[in-house]
């Protein structure tokens, strides 16, 4: 028996999951951006557009799902 080797199918708890769906607009629709403060919330364009300012003001932070966590800026 040959020890297990970490293969690139391997979970990784910190990627956003790809098919989360619209908090809103329920599993009907698919999320296209994450937010996330205390929280963490998945909306479509449709939803993070409308959103966006308001989410903005309050402290959310709004990114793409499928992309990485942009912590450069500040
Ligand atoms: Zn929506």
């Amino acid at each position: 028996m040959t020890d297990a080797q970490p293969g690139p199918n391997q979970t990784r708890p910190d990627q956003p999951d790809p098919d989360q769906t619209c908090d809103r607009c329920g599993p009907a629709v698919r999320a296209a951006y994450r937010v996330h403060r205390q929280g963490e919330l998945y909306l479509c364009k449709h939803c993070a557009n409308r959103l966006w300012p308001d989410l903005s003001r309050r402290g959310w932070t709004i990114w793409p799902v499928g992309e990485a966590t942009c912590s450069a800026s500040g």
